[in-house]
């Protein structure tokens, strides 16, 4: 061959291979793609693009007799491709709008509207960090005001505490991210004396990346059981003087905790501990009675997917509520109730 169109997505790797090839073995075909600029340097390869590169690159091959039919023949496969997909496409309803939201039954959201609840009124910033729990920032939680990188949510709050000492800062942690990076910025708050709230959300796994264990579950990498390591006795280890450990599915109980730390001076942890909905099969679920007057509390300030209207009435879709029991708690009505499934 004499040419190459290499199409790939994020790092020119196929490409680069290719060129190390050909001068290894002193090969003369030359290669296209995004050091050429033939390729997209970002973003996805979608079939459009793919196809107005490809037919670019026969154009420009000038192709022989012998090869032309061949050509001819792929150009008009991917165009038949294509249409055929407008077609479906066309055919189809629109998908509904679904945004990225923290599963039904999650205990993050439980702890962030804990956190939110104690904070009504009063002046905060909540450092958020990277795991299932970005997702606190969506509406109507709105709890993650910062997203960076793994770790850094704590080293913000306590920067954001030095620029207005007056603000609460809190700062919100996975218990994998704890272990990968967060240790070091809790170090640096303790021996620095930064005012702020460390909120650790320990559902005992890592979620968002496919529940590979870490340093507080009890099973290594090769799946062997070990001994865990305890998130309050590192805290503890690291000079943090208060640390309450509360189960967030409490509601008034996690409020409490909040109010009792943004009291007080100096580094403070709250671990919110209860286990991701993927690790138990739920064993309750929590329906709505006649005495619900549709005011859409449970609604508008949580944002559980398992809620919605349907026919006006308001509803729990049992299929998905795991009955962690967060809208009874907030209910004015008392009209959840669980029931066991
Ligand atoms: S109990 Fe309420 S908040 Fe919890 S999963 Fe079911 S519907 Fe959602
Ligand atoms: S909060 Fe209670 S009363 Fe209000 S809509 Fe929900 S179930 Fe009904």
């Amino acid at each position: 061959m004499e040419e190459v169109l290499v199409v790939e997505e994020l790092f020119p790797y196929l490409e680069e291979e290719l060129l190390k090839l050909a001068g290894k073995e002193h090969l003369k075909y030359s290669v296209l793609g995004k050091h050429t600029g033939n390729s997209p340097l970002a973003g996805e390869n979608t079939a459009e693009d793919t196809a107005a590169r490809i037919a670019e690159f026969l154009g420009e091959k000038k192709p022989d007799e012998k090869h032309k039919e061949e050509i001819e023949d792929l150009t008009n496969q991917i165009k038949g491709q294509l249409r055929g997909a407008e077609s479906e496409i066309i055919e189809r309803p629109d998908l509904p709008v679904r945004p990225p939201v923290l599963c039904a039954g999650c205990p993050h959201r439980a702890s962030f509207y804990a956190v939110k609840t104690a904070m009504k009124g009063k002046k905060a910033n909540f450092s958020g960090d990277i795991g299932c729990y970005t997702l606190g920032n969506a509406m109507p939680l709105d709890m993650v005001d910062t997203c960076l990188c793994m770790g850094a949510g704590i080293t913000m709050a306590q920067g954001l505490h030095w620029t207005d000492p007056e603000v609460v800062n809190f700062a919100f942690v996975g218990d994998s991210t704890f272990f990968a990076s967060g240790m070091t910025g809790v170090a640096n708050a303790v021996y620095n004396e930064a005012d702020m709230i460390l909120v650790v959300l320990d559902n005992s796994t890592t979620a968002m990346t496919g529940h590979q264990p870490h340093p507080g579950t009890g099973i290594n990498m090769m799946g062997d059981v070990v001994n865990k390591i305890n998130i309050e006795a590192v805290l503890k280890g690291l000079g943090v003087k208060k640390v309450i450990t509360v189960d967030p599915l409490n509601l008034d109980e996690t409020v409490k905790a909040v109010n009792k730390c943004a009291k007080t001076k100096g580094v403070k942890a709250i671990i919110m501990k209860s286990p991701c909905i993927a690790l138990s099969k739920p064993t309750e679920k929590c329906v709505i009675n006649d005495s619900c007057i549709k005011c859409k509390k449970c609604i508008r300030e949580i944002g559980c997917p398992a809620i919605s209207v349907i026919d006006e009435k308001v509803v729990i879709d049992a299929s998905m509520c795991t009955g962690c029991g967060l809208c009874a708690a907030i209910c004015p009505k008392s009209a959840i109730v669980k029931e066991v499934r």
